[in-house]
């Protein structure tokens, strides 16, 4: 297995690293995650610091794209026509000479680590603890897909193509992991991107593209767009010549994009209802932990969050883990990403609808916990809240909320407690905190999640390590999981390999 050593202090630098052994290893030899900076380094506070100075106010990134000029109409058509003739050069590369680029581009997201979090903080609100992981994933998407290809187009008597120009529409939340790894996988395959950052993150996919370019994909090849309004973005995405629409949102976004082509090829992962189930055998006190951060970091705003804790027998009466989860939450300091003491930053708007209903009202039987507390006239600084008393069928068991509040839910028996998570719509990550193995088990065997985590919280999946993807209405159309061997499948056509006699 190749080895890669541990970031170690590096005197004057700014940011503490080490890449002198292999950058990218091949997969069958053993891939090795991106580490994320380690804040017990003194060096890394100061770099930190340094990078949260810069997010006051500052002029965003240092992007050339122009992060605010919108496409037109014309514009639209020429960055499809030119995407399309671009991407036979681009498959001609090959697996090989595209997975060079790949993992060039890799490095160059290292190198520019404390852009991306600098504009991931001043833009989207991210907290730099949030944003690095968020780095690293990108990171490990490039070199993971880089080498994920190569193995796919060595399948025995397959040949792989390119599904051809695929459109990516990212959201906010992740504003540079997603849309790195919706881009990289389609430029792994050989695949032509044309890239639509989401109107609340353009600065951050911005200089995540400029990564890209800055490494070696031709601007043809990867073209980033902006666009506003509803009527160009389904002139996009329905153009018959999209090989692959990959986007990351809400349920009913994607419901909206298969309304606009009746054959879209559509592969979406989209909301997510997570539950972490907790049984009397559990370590309330780790429990509680996890449960605070997968509920409340990114003050929520994650497809994985955590949005409903159901507690088993015993468990369901206990006050040390209430009196642990708000403990836990109450060290959380909310306000603006610039302040190093703050692990909640603002959310991406004013609260409003559904989520302002969740942080303000209560319904039949709940009480809280710990009451929401809004800490700004805007509505985007919250303290979280944490709901006790949640009913099965009752609005808080079943929608998404994507913000900071919480619900506990209680039941007899851990059988009924899958069942209650179960019941839920989507079946994104869900998680089981439980120190006895048959308990595990039984949870493993029946849980419906394409996420499922057993004594850790529900967010921060890790390429290669845990494939990111959901059930039942948590994913349209998409078959494989985001950083998981199969992932490039999805994003390719397949011929059989000529025979010869
Ligand atoms: N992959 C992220 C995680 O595991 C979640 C992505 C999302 O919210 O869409 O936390």
């Amino acid at each position: 297995a190749s080895v890669r050593s541990m970031p170690t202090e590096v005197p004057g630098t700014n940011r503490v690293q080490d890449r002198t052994a292999p950058v990218a290893p091949g997969l069958t030899d053993g891939f090795l995650n991106a580490p994320d900076t380690d804040p017990s380094l003194a060096a890394n506070r100061t770099w930190g610091d340094a990078i949260r100075a810069r997010m006051k106010g500052s002029e965003l990134g240092n992007a050339t794209v122009e992060a605010n000029t919108l496409a037109t109409p014309e514009q639209v058509d020429a960055a499809i026509s030119a995407a399309v003739a671009a991407g036979e050069a681009w498959r001609a590369l090959g697996a090989e000479g595209r997975a060079a680029i790949l993992h060039r581009a890799g490095d160059v997201l290292e190198a520019r680590r404390a852009e991306l979090l600098e504009v991931m903080g001043s833009e989207a609100g991210k907290v730099i603890e949030q944003g690095d992981p968020e780095v690293s994933e990108a990171i490990d998407f490039a070199h993971y897909y880089a080498e994920s290809a190569k193995d796919l187009a060595d399948v025995d008597g397959a040949i792989m193509q390119p599904v051809g120009l695929t459109v990516v529409t990212p959201p906010w939340n992740f504003p540079v992991a997603i849309p790195a790894g919706s881009t990289l996988s389609a430029l792994a395959t050989g695949s032509p991107v044309i890239i639509k950052p989401a109107r609340q993150a353009r600065r951050s996919g911005a200089v995540m593209v400029e990564a890209l370019w800055e490494a070696g994909v031709p601007r043809e090849v990867l073209q980033y767009v902006q666009l506003d309004g509803r009527d160009l973005g389904t002139k996009l995405v329905s153009d018959p010549a999209v090989g692959r629409v990959i986007l990351t949102g809400g349920y009913e976004t994607a419901e909206l994009f298969r309304g606009f082509r009746q054959d879209l090829p559509l592969l979406a992962e989209t909301s997510g209802k997570n539950a972490i189930i907790v049984t009397p055998s559990a370590d309330l006190d780790l429990a509680a932990k996890d449960v605070a951060y997968a509920a409340f970091g990114h003050a929520g705003q994650k497809c994985s969050a955590a949005s409903l804790v159901v507690l088993v027998g015993s468990a369901a009466k206990s006050e040390r883990f209430r009196r642990q989860l708000v403990d836990a939450v109450r060290a959380y300091d909310v306000g603006e990403p610039s302040n190093g003491s703050n692990r909640i930053g603002p959310l991406i708007g004013p609260a409003e609808g559904k989520l302002l209903g969740a942080l303000t009202t209560l319904h039949a039987g709940e009480s809280w916990l710990l009451q929401p507390e809004k800490l700004d006239d805007a509505g985007q600084l919250w303290r979280p809240g944490i709901r006790d008393g949640v009913k099965r069928g009752s609005e808080f068991h079943r929608v998404e909320y994507f913000g900071p509040v919480l619900g506990i839910m209680t039941a007899d028996s851990l059988t009924e407690a899958i069942d209650v998570v179960n019941d839920i719509d989507y079946g994104l990550t869900s998680g089981l905190h439980s120190l006895d193995e048959d308990e595990i088990q039984t949870w493993l065997a029946a849980i419906q999640a394409g996420n499922v985590y057993v004594n850790r919280g529900t967010t921060g999946a890790i390429v290669q390590r845990q494939p990111f993807g959901g059930w039942k209405k948590a994913a349209v159309g998409a078959g494989s999981k985001a950083g998981g061997p199969n992932y490039l499948v999805g994003l390719s056509e397949w011929t059989d390999a000529p025979v010869s006699s």
